[in-house]
């Protein structure tokens, strides 16, 4: 049951713009091979191809079409393809320019980290509940106070 299910109800993005391209598949193959008592219908095809160009298999299409379309008239496609595979690069290289920017950041903050150290003697006191910090995991607030971890958690709340 729940196979059925999931097979029937394609929820997840990757599996959306699949159907999508069978569905837009599915029109071309009907408009370009169509069943014998109707017509071929090259003109709709060349309008959907370059409207829709990015959702087709480029080698899947160019073996339905018929052999004698004109390299000019599939320009629309083609167009339609390149203009997607553009933005696509685009995307990716703003990602990646994000990505890189945030590395840095985090790259900084280690290394503020690394160089905040904090010497812990056997006088030194925790200021919330006065005890001796000894060996205990500590806390260290902005101000350069050390307090222990677990007093920091209920400070903080
Ligand atoms: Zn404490």
């Amino acid at each position: 049951m729940d196979q059925i299910t999931k097979n029937s109800t394609p929820n997840s993005p990757s599996d959306k713009s699949k159907t999508q391209t069978s569905i837009f598949s599915l029109l071309l193959e009907l408009y370009l091979k169509p069943p014998s008592e109707h017509e071929v219908l090259l003109d709709a095809a060349l309008h959907l191809l370059s409207k829709y160009g990015s959702r087709f298999n480029a080698s899947d299409t160019l073996s339905l079409l018929p052999e004698d379309v004109k390299i000019a008239n599939l320009n629309g496609f083609f167009t339609s393809r390149m203009r997607h595979a553009a933005s696509a690069i685009r995307e990716e290289d703003i990602r990646s320019k994000l990505e890189a920017a945030r590395f840095v950041q985090v790259e900084e903050r280690l290394a503020n980290a690394k160089q905040r150290s904090f010497v812990v003697t056997d006088l030194k006191m925790c200021p919330v509940c006065h005890k001796r910090l000894g060996q205990s995991v500590i806390s260290i607030f902005p101000e350069g106070i050390a307090v222990h971890y677990g007093c920091a958690k209920k400070y903080r709340r």
